[in-house]
């Protein structure tokens, strides 16, 4: 099925104009599971672009704060109406452009909706408190104020959710944003985009441009009118947006890598938790920031645990994820593949034994894409690059340990903490789970995979730096607290 996006190309979008770049560049677009396909393209911008989305943005901040909440939230309801009406169209982008199956990418672009209109609703929500004054005379209260222009980078795992939980909060706590998608899932961010074009929000409250991240990524961090930047991306690059925001005292939030564990006690419901590490590390092709990649398993259940693991794996149907009954995608990229297959062969000559897959998958319905098996490494050491690193793939690290807690132990032995489960039935080991370990979101026998779009998100160490995401969390980040006393 070939629909009407297939090679189109995408502008920039800047001060409610989709404009074509100064470079007349662009870049080209792939689809993962055939390389052959051009999923479409996007502008290869220039800095002389983003310095005309940035002065739109800032040209634009007085008058959409002066609009005020409810307004600003009702633009969200029209946003959050047209991307639910192009669902299909958006989701068929996704999987094209970054290989997750179409179950996946409806599921989440409905979640897009559902942030949407969670935060439209904030529209409608108290902005301020107030607070009791020693002074009878006097009313005092905080009131919510935007912070400016905010900067928006996103990754290219979760195209359409992460933007979207960045883009909403931004715009319906009052600011005006820049935002620069993931080059591997421009596509599909520019459907984002049209969306809230289409919504009508004024000229300079949503700038969009595309290219590269070292130029103009960089370039967006680094430009003194930005206010805030909300980055979701590699460590690497992270540590570049703190320094830049620290070194001229702007908020910065930052969301990086996980090496999520789950524990498996002896105790556990094994089928629940075999289930629970199938979906959380080869769901998305264990793209996921919060992918289940440790399995540590207490030593009495583990030859058991592992025997269902292996049968229920070999069941995982591998192909190109718009056809009915694919399970698992490619990898999102070349890059990304070289990555995984990078890691598989260090896991071996470290010494981990290959358990399951363990290899690039070829055939006619493979050679086209960037396909990895998914992958299982037993006699994993804490101290191994599989074991400590995040790879970003479907590769799962199975590690023992004595008891629960060495399994603890193990679980918070690395750089990482952002997400962490536990399968057990024992009320004593689960609290001292929650007590112990080191991770922002902390799962009692569910996925490490998953987080609802009302609660904060966001991890511990170096998985996550500023405040957390979501829910209440969001509106802490966009806004400043006022504090304000009237005498009467
Ligand atoms: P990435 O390479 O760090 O890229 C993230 C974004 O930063 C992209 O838009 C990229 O643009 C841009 N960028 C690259 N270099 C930049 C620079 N020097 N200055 C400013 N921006 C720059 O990460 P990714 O490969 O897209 O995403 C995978 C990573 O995201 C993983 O580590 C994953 O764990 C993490 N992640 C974390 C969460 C979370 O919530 N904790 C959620 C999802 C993903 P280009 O695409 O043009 O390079």
């Amino acid at each position: 099925m070939q629909t009407t996006f297939i090679e189109k190309t995408y502008k920039n979008f800047i001060n409610n104009e989709w404009i074509a770049s100064g470079s007349e560049k662009t870049i080209k677009s792939i689809n993962p599971a055939n390389k052959e396909e051009i999923v479409g393209y996007v502008q290869n911008s220039t800095i002389e672009d983003l310095e005309n989305a940035v002065q739109a943005a800032h040209k634009a901040k007085k008058s959409w704060k002066k609009l005020g909440q409810a307004a600003r939230g009702q633009l969200l309801f029209k946003a959050a109406n047209l991307v639910e009406e192009n669902l299909d169209d958006i989701a068929e982008s996704l999987t094209r452009e970054m290989g997750k199956t179409l179950p996946e990418a409806k599921g989440e672009t409905a979640r897009g909706v559902a942030i949407l209109r969670y935060y439209a609703g904030e529209g409608m929500r108290k902005d301020g408190d107030v607070i009791p004054s020693s002074d009878k005379d006097a009313l005092m209260f905080t009131k919510r104020s935007p912070l400016g222009v905010v900067g928006v980078i996103t990754p290219w795992n979760f195209p359409v959710a992460i933007p979207i939980w960045k883009l909403a909060p931004a715009l319906v706590y009052g600011n005006t944003v820049v935002f620069k998608p993931a080059t591997e899932a421009a596509v599909t961010a520019a459907k984002i985009v049209e969306c809230f074009a289409k919504a009508g929000l004024p000229e300079g409250v949503l700038n969009f441009i595309t290219g590269s991240g070292s130029v103009i990524g960089q370039a967006l961090i680094d430009h003194p009118l930005l206010n805030a930047i909300t980055f979701t991306g590699s460590e690497a690059v992270g540590e570049g947006v703190a320094k830049s925001a620290a070194a001229r005292g702007i908020k910065f939030q930052l969301e990086m890598g996980g090496k999520n564990p789950v524990i498996v006690t002896k105790d556990a419901d094994l089928d629940a938790a075999v289930e629970a590490v199938i979906s959380g590390g080869f769901r998305s092709t264990g793209q996921k920031c919060t992918a289940s990649s440790r399995v540590i398993v207490e030593k009495a259940v583990y030859e058991r645990f592992k025997e269902k693991l292996v049968q229920e794996t070999e069941k995982i149907t591998v192909g190109d994820g718009l056809k009915d009954g694919i399970w698992m995608g490619p990898c999102a990229s070349e890059s990304q593949f070289t990555t995984v297959k990078k890691y598989i062969e260090q896991g071996k000559e470290e010494g981990a034994s290959l358990l399951y897959g363990g290899e690039a998958l070829t055939g006619a319905e493979f050679d086209k894409g960037f396909y990895v098996a998914p992958t299982i490494f037993d006699h994993v050491k804490p101290d191994m690059a599989i074991a400590q690193e995040e790879i970003f793939g479907p590769v799962i690290a199975l590690l023992q340990a004595e008891d629960l807690e060495d399994a603890i132990e193990i679980a918070n032995d690395t750089k990482y903490g952002l997400s962490a489960s536990i399968f057990t039935s024992n009320i004593g080991s689960l609290l001292e789970f929650i007590d112990d370990i080191d991770a922002g979101l902390v799962r009692i026998n569910a996925e490490s995979a998953g987080v609802e779009l009302q609660a904060p998100f966001g991890g511990m160490k170096a998985s996550s730096t500023g405040s957390r995401e979501q829910g209440e969390a969001a509106k802490e980040f966009f806004t400043a607290i006022k504090t304000v006393f009237i005498k009467g």
